[in-house]
């Protein structure tokens, strides 16, 4: 009879690595969507990072005939393992490449499945500036905590194999791609993703629907800047970063646009009158804004970088 260690050691090993409890998955209703000829995407549910066992952001991905590319990764490894399984139902083909809209938690943590699979990994080049800062680290410390037992000890912050410093165009399966490079916007760096043929635009976190948007690392003049060029671009469909897939840029690009206007109207008041962040805050009618998912995790941060950068624009200006 086997004794109980070796059939561990026997087994062990066709176990993921980053399982928290093997026999657990998350009990989420992941479904790959068809967007076009070659496009796919899942949807996060609405919610703050942490709700829906951290199933709260999108990711896509594109079928060439020759690879795989995906866009966005979902904020642990069992999404990514259940992602990878949504591809897996389609084709055979190898993942090639894991393209990162940008480093915030709720789209890397399921990198290391892809990297696993051999997948090159690509990122915006202001991801250097997050991953030398101390936020990358505390961060997943706290979703270790936060997001437990989904993203534990086993998770690890994978580091990109390239970064995009300029825009540029490359072709997969005689798919081609353009990857923009859009500098700080919704983050320290973002990018967003088109594929050419299907006239199909991931956007990552620079558009967020169904709930309100995070600014925390924003720079909201270059971000509201990137909505207006992607609504002079007119793709043929979007997939943002948070909420659903849509054929209408403008409808889609609304609450993020107004949102952003709204929030940069109101503490631009406040600096231009020398009232103080808690005092602007406390007066501010948010109106509907107060009903949407995360406005209670996510406004008053919101409103304090807007203000925090408004004050130095101001200070620029002078
Ligand atoms: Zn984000």
């Amino acid at each position: 009879m086997l004794k109980l260690a070796t059939v561990l050691i026997l087994f062990l090993p066709l176990l993921p690595s980053y399982a928290a409890n093997p026999a657990e998955q998350p009990d989420v209703d992941m479904q790959a969507i068809k967007v076009s000829d070659h496009v796919w995407y899942v949807k996060g549910m609405a919610g703050t990072a942490i709700e829906n066992e951290g199933f709260v952001s999108n990711a896509a991905f594109v079928i060439t005939g020759d690879g795989v590319v995906v866009f966005d990764a979902l904020g642990t490894p069992a999404l990514a393992d259940l992602l990878l399984k949504e591809i897996r139902k389609l084709t055979r083909e190898p993942v090639r490449m894991v393209i990162v809209s940008h480093y915030h938690a709720d789209h890397i943590y399921g990198l290391q499945v892809f990297k696993d699979e051999g997948a090159e990994i690509v990122a915006p080049a202001g991801v250097i500036d997050y991953l030398n800062s101390d936020s990358a680290n505390s961060r997943l410390e706290e979703r270790r905590v936060s997001l437990s037992p989904w993203v534990n000890e086993n998770t690890r912050l994978i580091a990109p194999d390239r970064y995009i410093k300029e825009s540029e165009k490359f072709k997969m399966g005689g798919i081609e791609f353009t990857i923009s490079a859009l500098g700080s916007a919704h983050s320290e760096g973002d990018l967003t993703l088109f594929i050419e043929p299907d006239k199909v635009l991931f956007s990552g976190d620079v558009i967020f629907d169904g709930r309100i948007p995070w600014l925390g690392d924003a720079d909201t003049v270059n971000w509201l800047a990137t909505l207006n060029a992607i609504k002079v671009a007119k793709p043929a469909a979007i997939v943002p970063g948070h909420g659903e897939l849509s054929n209408d840029p403008v409808a889609l690009i609304k609450l993020t646009h107004d949102y952003l206007e709204f929030v940069r109207a109101k503490m631009k008041a406040a600096v231009d009158d020398w009232v103080t962040f808690d005092d602007a805050y406390d007066e501010v009618e948010w109106g509907d804004y107060e009903y949407l998912p995360a406005f209670f995790e996510a406004n008053r941060r919101n409103a304090y970088q807007v203000y925090l950068s408004l004050e130095q624009e101001s200070l620029n200006s002078k």
